[in-house]
């Protein structure tokens, strides 16, 4: 996690995380607690290492640069930025802690488990360790290398399922009820590519493919009951049609990554020369998300926690 301070929504200024939180509660801008949550929660997700993962697999949704930078370079938060997908984890932890109990299913299921090695001490099948944290990992294409976890499977397990939240949209209309429901789209055009890593990591795990994977979608603020929860089948494609789709992404991303790391890790430079080089090697990597015109032009503008250090880079003011 190399976040090292906060940036305020109200001033603009940079403060170290300690002296941030402190404004952010005596301002009335968030509170401690939600902040701490983010820091937490980019702490279990972070770390130096070259891994991708399912949620960065999508070439239309995932800036090389960004993930490059955010892994290697230190930045300063503005947690509004990152708020939305927060809330997402949030829902996550509240069914992790407060669902407990269910009988018929394991949820929050580690890829590679926490186990890896049979009574002999040797890897599992399938199971590599990752030298630059000493943890299991799958590489689930020839140099992709992969952990994860999958929110929900059926014991018997024919089935994997994922939570995904959003804001209930507002332009619905007096009646409140969509003229197209995006989840419909969703199910067969974006949500196939990440949940078939899923699949690949529990056949990995477990020999066995899932048979059929679905979505919970919850609308975060919404009062009409038919929508508030909504399952959708979503197709599992096969490995070809998954490579197809972000094979050449993901090798090219692996490969900024690899290179990253190797910077950082090389201990013949002072770390401030490391982080020197490291934001010249960033600036070459292409700006996706400003080239691809992400979310309809969002991503740099709404989504991307280093748009300061990219536009940085560019020697260009951040729009
Ligand atoms: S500002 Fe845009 S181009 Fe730069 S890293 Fe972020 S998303 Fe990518």
């Amino acid at each position: 996690m190399p976040i090292i301070g906060l940036i305020s929504p109200k001033t603009g200024m940079h403060y170290s995380i300690k002296d941030g939180i402190k404004h952010f509660e005596e301002e009335g801008i968030m509170p401690a607690e939600a902040i701490q949550a983010m820091l937490n929660s980019a702490e279990g997700h972070g770390g130096f290492h070259a891994r991708t993962s399912p949620s960065i697999a999508d070439p239309e949704t995932t800036c090389r640069r960004e993930q490059v930078m955010k892994r290697f370079l230190d930045y300063y938060l503005d947690p509004f930025i990152i708020w939305d997908a927060q809330e997402g984890i949030l829902w996550h932890d509240i069914f992790e802690f407060a669902g407990k109990g269910l009988e018929d299913w394991e949820q929050e299921v580690k890829c590679p488990p926490d186990i890896y090695t049979n009574d002999d001490g040797d890897l599992l099948p399938g199971v590599s360790i990752d030298e630059a944290d000493g943890k299991p990992v799958y590489e689930i294409f020839p140099g992709i290398f992969m952990r994860g976890r999958v929110d929900k499977h059926d014991v018997p397990f024919t089935t994997i399922t994922d939570f995904k939240t959003e804001k209930f949209p507002k332009t619905y209309g007096k009646s409140n009820i969509p003229k197209t429901d995006w989840g419909e789209k969703k199910a067969v055009r974006d949500w196939p590519l990440q949940l078939s890593f899923y699949a690949f990591m529990l056949d990995a795990s477990l020999g066995k493919l899932p048979q059929r994977i679905f979505v919970w979608r919850m609308y975060r603020g919404s009062r009409e009951k038919t929508l508030t929860f909504r399952k959708f089948e979503v197709p599992l494609w096969s490995k070809e049609m998954v490579w197809a789709e972000c094979g050449e992404h993901l090798t090219s991303l692996a490969r900024y990554l690899q290179e990253a790391l190797m910077i950082h890790q090389d201990d013949t430079l002072p770390v401030k020369d490391r982080q020197e080089k490291i934001k010249n090697f960033c600036a070459t990597i292409p700006m996706d998300g400003k080239d691809k015109n992400m979310f309809n032009g969002q991503k740099c503008h709404r989504y991307c926690v280093m748009r300061d250090e990219c536009f940085a880079l560019e020697g260009k003011t951040v729009f």
